[in-house]
């Protein structure tokens, strides 16, 4: 059987693909177990949502052998800014498409890849940074017969000229692919120096590097989505966790508080201490620990301290290069495109209609059809939908259908022993919201 027989599937949740060739023996799939005849209570390895949840998926397979013999040339081609997800993404999706054209891709970090998703499991797991990593930068440009410039930063861009500026001298482009992500935001009061940001796999291996050789007292700033799934995953390896948040309860802005309160105690059975209503006033130094000050004048030591304060999209070069930016560069969202001719931008920089969609789901739907704008075959486009959003907690598995509107009132569908459900009343005409914690059947939109 060829490889082309056998299909993938995509989690909505985490993005984890199931390949039917590799199947999942660490859950009992052999190798070629077809889609169909997984059983129904198997749930996704990395993020646990159910077999429901995922959907087929068309991997784009780029071989060396395909773009052998390709010269690569100094300037010109497209230039893609990123080599996250979405960087590699639309790597794989325009070398697919366009086998010739010259493809250069900048960035600031190494280039590795690696599934991001991982970084929030990976210290109960005892994984380290090169564990995580599924193929280095350079072996990926070389497969894919396209040039990285590792280490190298995005300074300057002027579309009208097709030139963009790095550290490493300036480049001209035919198409310009952003895919530069978005940066942990830090709130005055917290020192960069002085805290971890788990966003990337070099942040998150600085903290791991620290945390080896006995248990330490870390203290997580921000109860969303990346805060508590660090505060699970650091207490499960260990550690004597604190959580705190300006919200009453985890995941403050997504849960309504009969589920928030479920998500804490659930948390504070792992053991992580959970402090709701709370601000930080201020960290420092203190010999080899830190010092949190908080605005009601309480004092928190700590060893280490994670700052999980969300995310922002740099803004000042974006809108210098004259394109839109409304919570991230804007693009439609069918093509991807941004208001300067000839540049995409794809993954977490982005927003469509005002809004950022931070998941994996979407990246490669998106990669594809700016693959095809450049590659001039269409008009199929993105059809952007709001992805599942799963909490990876292990103790109290969180899943979300539709995005909650503030202060809208909650219906309790079901509430008994590990498992409750609640729906949002729809706005006009649209899909109810659906909301569940605890394990049980896969749980979808009507549709
Ligand atoms: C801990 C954690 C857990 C997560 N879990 C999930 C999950 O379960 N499900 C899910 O859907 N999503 C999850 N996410 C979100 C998901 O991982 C991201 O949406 C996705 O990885 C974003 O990919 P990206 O390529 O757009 O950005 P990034 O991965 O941030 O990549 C950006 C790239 O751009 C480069 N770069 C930045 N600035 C410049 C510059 N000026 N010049 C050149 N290069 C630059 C960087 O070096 C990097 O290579 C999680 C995120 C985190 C942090």
């Amino acid at each position: 059987m060829s490889a082309q027989d056998w299909k993938q599937y995509i989690c909505r949740a985490c993005g984890l693909i199931y390949d039917e060739e590799a199947g999942d023996p660490d859950s009992g799939l052999a190798p070629g177990t077809r889609f169909e005849a997984i059983p129904d209570d198997w749930v996704c390895p990395l993020c646990g949502v159910t077999k429901a949840d995922f959907d087929p998926y068309e991997r784009v397979v780029v071989t060396a052998a395909a773009v052998a013999g390709q010269r690569l040339p100094v300037q010109g081609g497209v230039v893609i800014v990123g080599a996250g997800l979405a960087g590699w993404s639309v790597a794989e999706a325009l070398r697919a498409a366009l086998p010739e054209t010259p493809i250069t891709l900048v960035s600031a970090c190494a280039g590795d890849r690696y599934h991001k998703p991982e970084l929030s499991l990976a210290l109960g797991k005892g994984q380290t940074a090169a564990d995580l990593v599924t193929e280095t930068g350079a072996a990926a440009a070389g497969r894919l017969g396209l040039r990285l410039l590792a280490h190298t930063q995005m300074v300057g861009l002027t579309p009208a000229l097709h030139q963009l500026r790095t550290t490493r001298g300036q480049l001209r482009y035919s198409h310009l692919v952003l895919a530069q992500g978005a940066s942990p935001m830090l709130p005055d009061s917290l020192p960069a120096s002085l805290c971890w940001r788990v966003n990337h796999l070099q942040g998150w291996s600085g903290l791991q590097q620290r945390l080896q050789g006995g248990r330490r007292e870390v203290l997580v700033i921000g109860a969303g989505m990346v805060g508590c799934e660090l505060a699970e995953d650091l207490a499960r390896s260990g550690h004597q966790v604190s959580l705190l948040d300006r919200q009453s309860w985890p995941l403050g802005q997504l849960l309504p508080e009969l589920a928030g309160q479920r998500l804490r105690q659930s948390l504070e059975a792992q053991g992580v201490r959970y402090l709701g209503a709370v601000e930080v006033a201020s960290l420092q130094q203190q010999g080899a620990q830190r010092l949190v000050t908080l605005q009601d004048g309480r004092q928190l030591l700590a060893d280490e301290v994670v700052a999980a304060t969300g995310l922002k999209v740099a803004s000042r070069l974006v809108r210098s290069a004259g394109l839109a930016y409304d919570n991230g560069i804007v693009v439609d969202a069918d093509t991807l495109q941004t208001s300067a001719a000839d540049v995409f931008a794809l993954g977490d920089c982005i927003s469509i209609h005002g809004r950022p969609c931070r998941f994996i789901e979407p990246i490669a739907r998106q990669a594809q059809a700016i693959a095809r704008q450049i590659a001039g075959r269409g008009s199929s486009g993105a059809a952007h939908q709001q992805p599942v959003i799963r909490l990876k907690t292990r103790a109290l598995p969180v899943i979300l259908h539709g995005v909650p509107v503030a202060g809208r009132a909650w219906t309790v569908l079901e509430d008994r022993e590990g498992l409750l459900r609640l729906q949002q009343a729809p706005e006009d005409g649209r899909q109810p919201v659906l909301l569940q914690l605890g394990a049980g059947q896969p749980m979808r939109a009507a549709a």
